[in-house]
């Protein structure tokens, strides 16, 4: 596959797999999505790759799904026509793919420097270590706009259960440092140091042997299960698509419709927070 919305090389046994739509601030749209995946299915199955540093180019990680993804040229928001349709493509585009990245059998680190907003959340939660700058900002203002947070409802696992509820009962994220106080990030750098910095603990992991550390992220993995992280996750994704079929979010959806410009419609959603945020 030839990729072009991300960049992948290897080097020194770390792949390296960055999302590459800065002037989208790394906004997800399906072609990403896909590269993405099978940039990290090709890193997986590289014997020379011991290490997955997963990152992105420009001022932010990710800002999320790109909106574009769902705009049909009715103006209406969703792609899929129908609930069934829509939990389809949900589950095999989103829920699956992110599942995939936690469990590949290779550590995986992000690199998370501005924007790391709802599915971009998605992402960074599924890598194993997080590594981000000090300008990094972690949120999921999705539940303004109706919706029931992301399809992976990681925010209780990261930040803990009350702080995921201020978070998404707001709308409003979380600064790198209070993420690492929380343990949600592993730790936190400035931004100019934030590529050296990864790399560097990337180089360390990657000198540990390889079926030692594949295993040991095997039964990490296994406690998250045992403590209902999967099936947390499984329960949640219903839950998503429900709230995606309310008359609540069909309310708000129909005002984005009437919208020319969708960046309007997001600057309108967010701004009744704006003033109220501390
Ligand atoms: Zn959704």
């Amino acid at each position: 596959m030839e990729y072009k919305t991300i960049l992948y090389d290897v080097a020194d046994g770390i792949a390296k797999v960055m999302l590459n739509r800065p002037s989208q601030r790394n906004a997800q749209n399906e072609a990403l999505i896909l590269e993405l995946d099978d940039a990290l299915a090709r890193a997986a199955a590289d014997e020379q790759v011991r290490v997955i540093v997963l990152g992105g180019i420009g001022a932010s990680f990710s800002s999320g799904h790109d909106m574009r993804l769902y705009k049909r040229e009715d103006g209406s928001l969703y792609r899929a026509p129908n609930v069934e349709g829509r939990w389809d493509y949900e589950r095999k585009t989103f829920y699956d793919k992110c599942l995939a990245i936690w469990d590949l059998p290779k550590p995986v680190i992000a690199q998370v420097q501005g924007h790391c907003l709802s599915a971009g959340l998605m992402l960074a939660g599924m890598c194993d270590i997080i590594v981000a700058a000090d300008d990094a900002q972690f949120g999921d203002p999705v539940v303004r706009m109706g919706a029931a947070s992301v399809e992976l409802l990681l925010h209780p696992w990261l930040f803990g259960v009350r702080r995921a509820k201020e978070m998404l009962f707001t709308g409003d994220p979380i600064g790198a440092q209070e993420a690492l106080a929380l343990g949600a990030v592993n730790r936190v750098v400035p931004r100019e140091r934030l590529e050296e910095e990864t790399l560097a603990l990337a180089q360390r992991v990657a000198k540990m042997p390889p079926f030692a550390v594949r295993m040991t992220k095997y039964s990490l993995n296994r406690t998250m299960d045992f403590m209902g992280f999967r099936n947390a996750l499984n329960a949640h994704f219903d839950v998503h698509q429900v709230a995606h079929a309310t008359s609540e979010i069909q309310a708000l959806l129909d005002r984005a419709r009437q919208e020319k410009e969708f960046k309007q419609f997001l600057a309108d959603r967010d701004a009744p927070f704006r003033e109220a945020k501390g």
